[in-house]
């Protein structure tokens, strides 16, 4: 009988621990197990991320990190779904889950921080801004009372808020419109990362860039922030550390006329 009670009472024991034990799946076996990578991208911040307009197809330099690590965790960089973002909904994208992580001309910023963890980074970029060719701004602090395009949510926004809160200044919500209202002459300047500038000016005539730049942009992976489950920041960072080392980083910058 005393041996029919411990076996139930053992029985009890093992049901409920194994009841209240919660399912922790790491991020990275969340991953492997739905055996695809889900990335939010830019679609018109070339050169980082954007659509040829030949082949119709996503690509970039960030397009090309996302496809590096779907090879590292998942074997191909077939295994690779993008997501769009701008500028204003990546952290949103990050924290509901919507994407594993996003690869997408994203500064790590002590704000940013409180919402999302990042990983190392992978490229420093730097604010600066276009004009005209013919226009006389050539420094920052000629944008004082002009009017400069900027898109919403951006460290540009912010920067030059600090830096110049005499500036005029028309938000975005994305690059493509941010372009062609600059394009249509709504404003005097453009400021943005020197990256997406540069993109800006492959395609465009009768531009120039300022040469000072005003910040330090250091390009990084956004993911969610978990303190119990660091897997996947640990492995990104692994893998960034090889793109670095072994040069992948510098082909890239390389393909994509990058300095
Ligand atoms: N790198 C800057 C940022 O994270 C601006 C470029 C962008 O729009 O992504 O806000």
């Amino acid at each position: 009988m005393k041996k029919l009670i411990l076996a139930l009472l053992l029985f009890i024991i093992f049901f409920l621990t194994g009841c209240s034990k919660k399912e922790t799946i790491s991020q990275v076996d969340k991953i492997i197990q739905r055996d695809n990578l889900i990335v939010g991208v830019k679609t018109d911040s070339k050169p980082f991320g954007y659509i040829n307009k030949t082949t119709g197809e996503i690509e970039g330099f960030d397009i090309d990190i996302a496809k590096y690590i779907a090879k590292d965790i998942l074997g191909s960089e077939r295994k690779v779904k993008f997501v769009p973002v701008t500028p204003a909904t990546r952290i949103e994208a990050i924290t509901s889950g919507q994407v594993d992580m996003v690869i997408a001309t994203m500064s790590i910023t002590p704000q940013r921080q409180f919402l999302i963890d990042f990983t190392t980074p992978y490229y420093i970029a730097g604010q600066t801004a276009i004009v005209k060719e013919d226009s006389d701004i050539h420094t920052f602090s000629d944008l004082k009372r002009k009017t400069t395009i900027v898109v919403l949510g951006t460290t540009t926004e912010q920067n030059i808020r600090r830096i110049i809160p005499t500036a005029r200044l028309n938000g975005y919500k994305n690059y493509e419109e941010a372009f062609k209202a600059f394009k249509e002459g709504q404003a005097d300047a453009l400021s943005s990362d020197n990256t997406i500038l540069s993109g800006f000016l492959m395609d465009n005539k009768g531009y120039r860039i300022l040469k000072n730049k005003i910040s330090q942009e250091p390009y990084a992976i956004g993911i969610k922030r978990n303190e119990e489950d660091e897997s996947l920041k640990k492995n990104l960072n692994i893998i960034i550390t090889r793109m670095q080392k072994d040069g992948t980083i510098r082909a890239l910058k390389k393909k994509w006329q990058l300095k």
